[in-house]
């Protein structure tokens, strides 16, 4: 058993170090992780410049690669060539803040192990409910580690489908106070992003994407619920974005290429 570990908050981050190490119980581990913070950063496919990787070394004396990539190229570069060794399964993590609902298309911890079931291995995403505010190196990662060996083992007893991956949140607290696991769907997360507008010092204007962190609806049976009840979430994941129960409806509008309008010829005229 050949286990890649990746993560989005870089090679030198200890969510990363708590996961490699949580895993050596199944096998060889390899770590090829981005050099640098990728958090947010989507799925990534680097394909206009080079990509650099250089030998690293964990806190704990494992050997690592850093790549300049993001975490879904890392993936890309293990799975086509860097590593000599086929693996077999893929986890990303542990990222210090949660990914739930609409996060999961943000999250580089998440698109990392979605590059995985794009190569047709299993994958899962790990990712902790940290106290806000805090320093990521203040945060104790082996409650949540011991939670990915567990969730590892079923997901290798049991297999997990092609093209599907699993994202996993955890409860920031003692393991023996988590509440259990409990298999959830994404809930509604509620981004409350605002635009600041300042001047630069030769007097042009920037734009940030700042206002507070989101907060999210706690129902029932969603990933945001899960983690206010103590439980762990268990999140099915599947490349498949197609809206499936919307392909009937859509196809009987009205469709006929007479209905389009002509296109503008040259001069602009119709
Ligand atoms: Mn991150």
């Amino acid at each position: 058993m050949h286990i890649l570990v990746t993560n989005d908050d870089g090679v030198m981050a200890p969510g990363l170090l708590a996961l490699a190490q949580a895993m050596q119980s199944f096998g060889q581990v390899s770590v090829v992780a981005p050099d640098h913070n990728w958090s947010i950063s989507g799925h990534v496919k680097t394909l206009n410049r080079p990509l650099r990787v250089v030998e690293a070394t964990l806190a704990d004396g494992t050997p690592a690669l850093a790549s300049d990539g993001a975490p879904s190229d890392c993936v890309a570069l293990a799975v086509l060539g860097l590593l000599p060794e086929p693996i077999d399964f893929v986890v990303s993590g542990i990222n210090p803040v949660p990914n739930l609902g609409h996060d999961l298309t943000y999250s580089g911890t998440v698109t990392a192990a979605m590059e995985a079931a794009i190569w047709g291995l299993p994958a899962v995403a790990f990712s902790l409910d940290g106290p806000e505010g805090e320093h990521m190196s203040e945060i104790d990662y082996s409650p949540a580690a011991r939670v990915a060996a567990e969730v590892v083992s079923l997901a290798l007893k049991h297999g997990i489908a092609s093209q599907t991956l699993l994202s996993v949140n955890i409860p920031y607290r003692p393991y023996e106070q988590l509440h259990g696991f409990q298999v959830t769907r994404q809930g509604l997360r509620i981004y409350r992003d605002a635009l600041i507008k300042r001047t630069d010092p030769r007097g042009k204007p920037y734009y940030w994407i700042g206002g507070d962190a989101p907060t999210g609806v706690p129902e029932e049976g969603t990933d945001i619920g899960a983690l206010q009840a103590g439980l762990v979430s268990i999140t099915p994941v599947q490349l498949d974005l197609t809206a499936h129960q919307l392909v009937a409806d859509i196809a009987a509008w009205e469709w006929s290429l007479a209905e389009a309008p002509a296109a503008p010829g040259k001069d602009g005229s119709a």
